[in-house]
């Protein structure tokens, strides 16, 4: 028996898991899937599921010598830095085998003015002089860098509802998850006269709808850059984490 942890949270980490269960892996596979337990009513992978933290590295690893597992795949989202990091740090530790799936960072539009930053303090410090009608993607961690934001009005899109303490004064939050369509995009941006776009750089098709949109628009974007990463072994789809799994899974 092989046992495969995957730490998820993303639509790859979902598709993996049933890849797996789909037999991909061979006989006698068993996956674990993992979330960070942040959203009350995540999409689950199908099969086993593990949901919250481990403890950092130690725990993880710990983790890792109790379940015996045989391989890691972190298949978390480009901007989970910490759950990375902890993964490349116990896996280093156990002597287990770690392969990061990264997604490819979104396409450079040229036809989009596309400003990148470091950070959300600096996309908020670009503010209002880029925009004072924000269309912000970037999820419900960090909002609190638009807080002193006064002059602008924001249309906060995020999964599960943030805190509004930590929300600037004048804005909409619209609970909502992707995939999302263009014309879905266009409805928004027309009916709240967004001026300007702001997304981190998180890859991936679920949310492209919206980059389309504001080039179509001339909407500017802000995008936020992917943290750093350890440097594990990395692969940018499903078919080759499988195809790694193939190859390294053993244990
Ligand atoms: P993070 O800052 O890297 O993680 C914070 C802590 O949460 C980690 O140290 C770990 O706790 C726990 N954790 C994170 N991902 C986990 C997982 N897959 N399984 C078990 N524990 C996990 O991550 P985050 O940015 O808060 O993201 C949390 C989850 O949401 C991740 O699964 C990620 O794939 C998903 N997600 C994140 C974003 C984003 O923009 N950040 C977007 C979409 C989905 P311990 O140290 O205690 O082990």
């Amino acid at each position: 028996m092989r046992t495969i942890l995957v730490l998820g949270g993303t639509g790859e980490a979902r598709a993996i898991a049933a890849a797996l269960d789909d037999g991909a892996g061979g006989d006698g596979v068993r996956v674990i899937s993992t979330l960070a337990g942040r959203i009350a009513n995540p999409r689950l992978p199908v099969g086993e599921v593990r949901v919250g933290g481990f403890g950092g590295p130690d725990g993880l690893a710990a983790y890792l010598r109790a379940h015996e597992i045989g391989a890691v795949v972190d298949a978390t989202h480009p901007f989970a830095e910490r759950m990375s990091w902890s993964a490349f740090e116990a896996c280093a530790a156990t002597d287990t085998s770690l392969v990061r799936l990264e997604r490819p960072p979104f396409r450079r539009d040229p036809a989009i003015d596309w400003r990148e930053v470091a950070s959300l303090d600096e996309a908020a410090a670009l503010l209002p002089q880029a925009g004072r009608r924000v269309f912000l993607t970037t999820g419900r961690q960090g909002l609190a860098a638009f807080a002193p934001v006064a002059d602008a009005f924001f249309l906060i899109r995020c999964v599960e509802a943030p805190d509004p303490a930590l929300l600037p004064p004048d804005r909409m939050v619209l609970l909502d998850r992707g995939p999302f369509t263009l014309d879905g995009e266009f409805a928004l941006i027309d009916a709240h006269s967004l001026d300007i776009l702001i997304t981190k750089d998180s890859g991936g098709e679920m949310t492209q709808a919206k980059l389309a949109a504001a080039r179509e628009r001339g909407l500017p974007v802000i995008v936020v850059a992917r943290p750093s990463r350890p440097a594990a072994e990395t692969v940018r789809t499903v078919a080759e984490a499988l195809a790694w799994l193939g190859e390294h899974a053993h244990g």
